[in-house]
């Protein structure tokens, strides 16, 4: 995910404290980010649309209490950023009562051409204003603050954070996100692992010597094992958006038993949906020896072409040589209740833990005597689903980003 649809992302801020942002915007990353162009950050002072002497953007709220932000002065400056923007702006106020901030919606909001955000001063903005304009509110938090600034502040950096080029050694804008960003906590729905730095020993801590040892491979897997156990210690919530394929320690197979009526179209889409996820040859199960000849004549063409093999046996035979080790089985069932199915999280928890590959397997029939066998229930529907569907909807669960 990138900000902008390739474009710099531009963030309008209203506020009546200007001056809270002059060193937020120019120094470290922000800073860099926008003197280089890959980031726009206007700035809107509410006072400036203020009425009379005084440049009065509040008032007393009706029926006692403090002073709340005024809606003639407010619209006056969203109007300004309207006309600072081009187009109609996506309007957010940061708010204690407004949805918790998340990584998902900072990447929604990274998505808008142009977002303008309402800094809240004293009891908030008035409602009218609120409901006609605004178009999400966002909480940072279950804490109440004297303004709307951090919040905005917090928006306008995460948001830059997912422009090519703002963190890291990742490309200009339009290029390939930094490494360093997409291993971030929540990019793809869990946490980062545990950092260190020189000197190796301190005052008795020493730090994991697979760090010191220079084989990239074996640092990538202990920091793919420490964020899994990170993210199911700490926030085990997150395990529903989280994208799991990068953290499985061994392959990832997608295997389906065939029954009669599979088309050449629907095992092309399966091949399809293991080129899009990274995995390797479907596997399709075949009885029959003289279907698996044909099929095998006429799936040579697909990329990549499908292992077609006669059951069971072959299929863990294959993957224990090359994985020297026996997959942990995730078999969609169709439709539910299954007796013993796990729910869907449950399975994406325990592939977590796992050591050793991963099959995903579309039922039909059996399964397997040997292994351990993770039953989960796809959905629960009236009607049979073609395959590919069924494969779709299983690898999206398991691996696609939220
Ligand atoms: N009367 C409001 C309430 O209780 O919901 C609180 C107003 S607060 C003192 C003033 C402004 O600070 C708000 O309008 C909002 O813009 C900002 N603010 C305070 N806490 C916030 C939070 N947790 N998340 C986002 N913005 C917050």
């Amino acid at each position: 995910m990138t900000a902008g649809k390739g474009l710099c992302p531009h963030v309008t801020i209203v506020t009546a404290f200007p001056e809270f942002f002059g060193d937020f915007l120019s120094t470290s990353i922000l800073g860099r980010a926008v003197k280089n162009g890959l980031v726009r950050v206007d700035l809107v002072d509410l006072r400036e649309f203020g009425r009379g002497g005084y440049r009065q953007i509040d008032d007393y709220a009706f029926g006692s209490g403090g002073m709340v932000l005024a809606a003639p002065q407010l619209l006056d400056a969203l109007n300004e950023a309207r006309r600072r923007g081009g187009g109609e702006p996506f309007v957010v106020y940061p708010s204690p009562q407004g949805a918790l901030l998340t990584q998902d919606i900072v990447e929604t909001l990274a998505q808008q051409e142009h977002v303008v955000i309402f800094c809240g001063h004293y009891e908030g903005m008035d409602e009218r204003f609120v409901e006609r304009e605004v178009d999400l509110e966002v909480s940072v938090g279950d804490c109440v603050l004297t303004g709307g600034e951090i919040p905005a502040m917090m928006i306008v950096d995460a948001i830059s954070r997912l422009v090519p080029g703002v963190v890291g050694r990742g490309g200009p804008a339009g290029g390939e996100l930094s490494s360093a960003v997409a291993e971030d906590s929540f990019y793809r729905g869990m946490l980062d692992h545990p950092h260190y730095t020189r000197p190796a020993s301190w005052e008795g801590l020493d730090v994991p010597p697979v760090l010191l040892s220079g084989n990239e491979a074996e640092v990538l897997a202990w920091r793919r094992a420490r964020a899994v156990e990170r993210t199911l210690s700490r926030r085990p919530d997150l395990l529903a958006r989280a994208a799991i394929g990068d953290y499985l320690a061994g392959g990832v197979y997608l295997a389906a038993r065939l029954t009669e009526g599979e088309s050449l179209e629907a095992l092309a889409a399966l091949s399809g949906l293991c080129r899009f996820y990274g995995l390797g040859r479907p596997f399709l199960m075949v009885s029959d020896p003289e279907r698996r000849r044909a099929l095998g004549r006429e799936t040579t063409p697909l990329d990549p072409a499908p292992r077609i093999v006669g059951g069971w046996r072959r299929l863990l035979e294959w993957i224990r040589s090359h994985e020297g080790d026996a997959p942990l089985l995730t078999v969609q069932v169709q439709s539910g209740p299954v007796e013993g199915a796990l729910h869907c999280l449950e399975v994406k928890r325990r592939c977590l833990e796992w050591r050793g590959p991963v099959l995903f397997l579309l039922a039909g029939g059996e399964g397997p005597e040997e292994g351990e066998v993770l039953v989960t229930s796809l959905m629960r529907g009236p009607e049979d689903l073609p395959l590919e569907v069924r494969a779709a909807i299983a690898l999206d669960r398991f691996l696609g980003k939220r």
